[in-house]
């Protein structure tokens, strides 16, 4: 490991968890993998239609060393780990990312983008908020946009993205879950005629798991 890596490696960090389960990744390019997910507390984007805004507050969840969450990663078969949130850049993840990935993890992250990325990812979502920027780090290493349609303007806010993004990045359009009645056959003609989209499903809500 690289010895400045290794001087980051603070398994004494502790992170605010507001939740942590094992299931199935239900959403963009690894949906239907089972994933062990860490709900990081703290977020100050404030999407109104935000579905976890009791993880906004960073002081409402309990603080646990990175060692005690990488052991409950652990007590689960699958080596697929998924950091969200809240906002989970809101902290420096270095620590929990090598934990993780010296522990045989594969590290994944949903994130809005608005702040610095810190720590080592094998695959970062980038899912982009109009009430926040993102900070401009994030652009060159997405290996995913994922984009939340909750009306029709977010076409054109999905594909003011695309131009700062890596070729190789996959696109997702996902309808947001209490507009999918009238979002999804929308999305469904874009991806249509914009064929570099795909679409994605919060299959985990389909299949009543968390
Ligand atoms: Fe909620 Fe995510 Fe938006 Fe934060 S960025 S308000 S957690 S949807």
């Amino acid at each position: 490991m690289n010895q400045v890596l290794e001087q980051q490696t603070d398994t004494v960090q502790r992170l605010p968890v507001m939740e942590s389960f094992y299931t199935l990744q239900g959403e963009g390019a690894h949906t239907g993998k089972a994933a062990y997910f860490i709900r990081l507390g703290g977020c100050d984007v404030g999407c109104h239609w935000c579905d976890v805004k009791e993880s906004w507050d960073v002081n409402a969840h309990p603080k646990y060393p990175i060692v005690d969450i990488v052991e409950g990663a652990l007590q689960h078969p699958g080596r697929m780990a998924v950091i969200t949130g809240g906002e989970p850049l809101m902290h420096n993840l270095t620590g929990l990312t090598l934990a993780l990935k010296k522990a045989g993890f594969q590290t994944n992250i949903e994130t809005s983008g608005v702040y610095p990325v810190s720590g080592v990812w094998d695959w970062i979502c980038f899912s982009p908020k109009k009430f926040k920027q993102p900070h401009p780090g994030i652009f060159e290493q997405a290996n995913e946009l994922k984009v939340i349609i909750y009306n029709r303007s977010d076409f054109a806010f999905a594909e003011s993205f695309v131009p700062l993004l890596q070729p190789n990045c996959k696109l997702f359009l996902q309808p947001e879950w209490s507009r999918s009645n009238e979002m999804l056959p929308l999305i469904v003609e874009y991806v249509k005629q914009h064929p570099q989209w795909q679409v994605s499903l919060q299959t985990h809500k389909y299949m009543d798991i968390p």
